[in-house]
């Protein structure tokens, strides 16, 4: 039944994005970009079914959906892999990329399949070099010899965004940090923006509150005051706390070695030295902590707050709680800086007493300081976007010894990423080829050498929600300009899991430049996602699913014994979005046992209808079970109708079981009261049915489809696809007089 239903759907073009006309409400629904990593996990499959049924829902009420992805391909993990086969990375990306597309079609997702695209095709990492040279003008990407996170197993640099908890989002090792020439996105300029927004975002009421969540968390936002603080010698430093009661107890002040002025506190050569060291030596995440994280007493001071000199030490304690800014070190009230305390000499015997939490009893006197202001620190901080890796867009700078590094003509745009490329995973072979690297200087004509760290994969997502909203033949020239942008974004949700929300962040960001660039000048609050779900993991026995614990759930071993639709429904029923879903066969057998009965039940009730012939007397008897069978069905209807507006899937999928129940105790009624159905109640049961299925087609499309063709109703998108405005349950004729 599967493959047949996929055949019609694809000969009718069901999934086909309209060209986005007027009049007719246009949904852009955002499924999460997978990486070409070869085979779907549950949490894809918990995805899509999510994002499919609210986009067959929109399509089934008359809207124009658009419903498309593309993959994330260029990066590591596939890079990897390749290595591991020994084959170009592009052969193992395109045959990844056919085998989970061909997963996502057994499972009847209704994705249009002719705007999916890769992110390391040449036509797609053209715009990421595009979009590289527009923010680089922009000057929100620069070149710093800076402190990046790097990881020694896998030999590369992370965005921020990539480590979590001190450890490579990879291979779970140690990052440590050290400095190199690295390029930076500047999201700093966008923080407060992003911040402004939030409030809208969630009054807007279509975003979930999972993910609101992680944009505020990400954010980092600690509000406060802050103080001017001279020195002896003029020079003026403006420090924050979070404490704005107790500025006046403060006992040092703490600053990030990535502080914009830095160099002027560190002005020692000694301590130059030691600074320089504390950068590049790299200390272990792991020591972020007060009692271990690395400190350095700059021999500087300023005047404190509440009287007394402080003396200014740098630590990157402060980029990790306030980014990279200057902070009062108050002990007193401060878990942390009491920790600090104990270990700076300068601060004195009470600077480490035991620290007070604020208003306690006993606690130390509020001393606000007079001439503070108030002010609002964000943690969230520019990152590191390249990489010495091979499999990744390449970045469109030349660097000559006279000129510097200079841009790549837009006119010479893409800069191709040699296709044979094989990584051994040493080194990196775009810098070991000459033919990439040799170039002449676009400035000056002289010889010069091409940029060969790569862009991170996370650049490339930066604007992955874009292409699908252009027709394919228009990317290669108007992928940041086609008229149809304007038509599609912001895109109405997008639903992805909940690690998303780093990317969806730096999406907001680029956003913004965008707009502020004007191609996206149309989205005036720089917002890319007008709604957004995000959803928990997919676990199984109670623990994540890996190979070594051998609780691997393959979602092809699910479809190949129970089908598409008991997979899609069971991944939906089993938990709510917000919640972890532990699979369990249980939700598989529930939902399986559910489509027989529902199928089942139809063909006994069309098969009893053939039989029956219109009796009024016994119409009349029953009429009022009938009027009640018709309540039930409003009332389910409505609420199903809400649960999917509201992606609530598994409450959707809830209430349809349940007037599966009504209907049939709706039968069990009658024949209490008369031995059997009469014609009257079996076309009433039948309409209901018929309205149950039309509620089914989202979350299980190939049967509810299926069904409703058995009953006589057309087989157009229209008519089998269209989601019922009201229960039409037929009215019975009025009794004889
Ligand atoms: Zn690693
Ligand atoms: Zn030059």
């Amino acid at each position: 039944m599967g493959a047949a239903r996929q055949r019609v759907w694809e000969e009718r073009g069901d999934f086909e994005a309209p060209r986005p006309g007027e009049g007719r409400e246009r949904v852009y629904v955002k499924p999460s970009s997978p990486f070409t990593s070869g085979n779907l996990h549950m949490g894809h499959v918990r995805d899509y079914s999510i994002g499919d049924a609210y986009a067959r829902f929109r399509r089934g009420r008359g809207d124009a959906v658009l419903f498309g992805f593309g993959f994330d391909a260029f990066g590591l993990p596939a890079e990897l892999a390749a290595i591991e086969r020994r084959e170009p990375p592009a052969e193992w990306v395109a045959e990844c990329g056919e085998r989970m597309l061909g997963q996502m079609k057994r499972l009847g997702f209704s994705f249009d399949y002719d705007r999916v695209f890769y992110s390391s095709d040449e036509g797609q990492y053209r715009w990421s070099q595009w979009l590289f040279l527009t923010l680089l003008e922009r000057d929100l990407i620069y070149r710093d010899d800076a402190t990046v996170d790097w990881c020694d197993t896998c030999q590369t640099t992370l965005a921020s965004i990539q480590v979590e908890d001190g450890r490579c989002w990879r291979c779970h090792n140690e990052v440590r940090l050290i400095r190199r020439p690295t390029w930076f996105l500047r999201i700093t300029p966008y923080l407060e923006e992003n911040d402004r927004n939030t409030p809208l975002l969630e009054s807007g009421g279509k975003w979930d509150e999972l993910s609101l969540a992680t944009q505020r968390y990400i954010l980092g936002r600690a509000d406060g005051v802050e103080v001017d603080l001279a020195a002896s010698d003029g020079r003026s430093l403006t420090a924050f706390t979070p404490h704005r009661r107790f500025a006046g107890l403060a006992r040092f002040v703490l600053l990030s070695p990535r502080h914009p002025q830095i160099d002027a506190w560190v002005s020692d050569p000694a301590v130059r030295e030691e600074l320089e060291r504390m950068r590049s030596g790299g200390w272990e995440r792991s020591a972020r902590d007060a009692r271990s994280v690395p400190i350095l007493d700059t021999g500087a001071a300023v005047a404190g707050p509440g009287g007394g000199e402080l003396p200014v030490v740098v630590s990157p304690l402060v980029d990790a709680r306030f980014g990279p800014t200057a902070a009062l070190g108050i002990p007193a009230v401060d878990e942390a800086d009491r920790d600090l305390a104990a270990r700076l000499d300068r601060v004195g015997p009470e600077g480490a007493a035991e620290p007070q939490p604020e208003g306690a009893e006993g606690g130390p006197e509020p001393a606000p300081a007079p001439s503070a202001r108030e002010a609002t620190r964000y943690r969230a901080n520019d990152f590191s976007i390249s990489r010495q890796r091979s499999w990744g867009t390449p970045i469109p700078v030349i660097h000559c010894e006279r000129c510097g590094p200079v841009p790549v003509p837009e006119s010479d745009l893409p800069v191709v990423l040699p296709r044979d490329i094989a990584p051994t995973g040493e080194g990196n072979p775009l810098a070991e080829s000459p033919d990439f690297v040799d170039v002449e200087c676009p400035a000056c004509g002289g010889a010069a050498k091409r940029e060969t760290d790569t862009l991170d994969c996370h650049f490339d997502a930066l604007w992955l929600w874009v292409p699908a909203a252009v027709p394919p033949e228009a990317r290669a020239e108007e992928m940041f300009t086609h008229p149809d942008l304007a038509k599609w974004l912001p895109a109405e949700r997008l639903v992805a899991g909940n690690d998303s929300g780093g990317f969806v962040f730096d999406q907001r960001i680029v956003t913004k430049a965008l707009r502020d660039a004007g191609p996206f000048a149309f989205m005036a609050e720089g917002e890319p996602f007008a709604g957004c779900l995000f959803h928990e993991m997919v676990i199984s026995e109670g623990r994540k699913m890996s190979k070594h614990l051998g609780n691997v759930v393959d979602p092809d071993a699910l479809v190949a014994e129970h089908g598409a639709d008991t997979v899609r429904l069971a991944v939906l029923y089993a938990a709510g979005p917000a919640k972890t879903l532990n699979w369990s066969d249980g939700a598989s057998r529930f939902a399986s046992r559910f489509l027989r009965n529902l199928w089942s039940h139809t063909h006994e009730c069309l098969q009893a209808l053939e039989e029956l012939a219109p009796d009024e007397e016994a119409a009349a008897d029953t009429e009022h079970l009938r009027d009640r069978l018709r309540k039930w069905c409003e009332n389910g209807l409505a609420r199903i109708t809400a649960d999917v507006e509201a992606l609530q899937m598994h409450k959707a999928v809830r209430n349809i079981t349940r007037l599966f129940e009504r209907i049939q105790d709706f039968e069990k009624r009658v024949v209490k009261r008369r031995g059997s159905l009469g014609r009257a109640d079996a076309e009433a049961q039948l309409a209901a049915l018929v309205l149950l299925a039309r509620t089914l087609v989202p979350f299980a499309p190939h049967t509810a489809e299926a069904l409703l063709v058995a009953a006589g109703v057309d087989e157009g998108a229209e008519s089998v696809g269209r989601w019922p405005e009201t229960a039409e349950i037929p009215v019975a004729p009025a009794p004889a007089a």
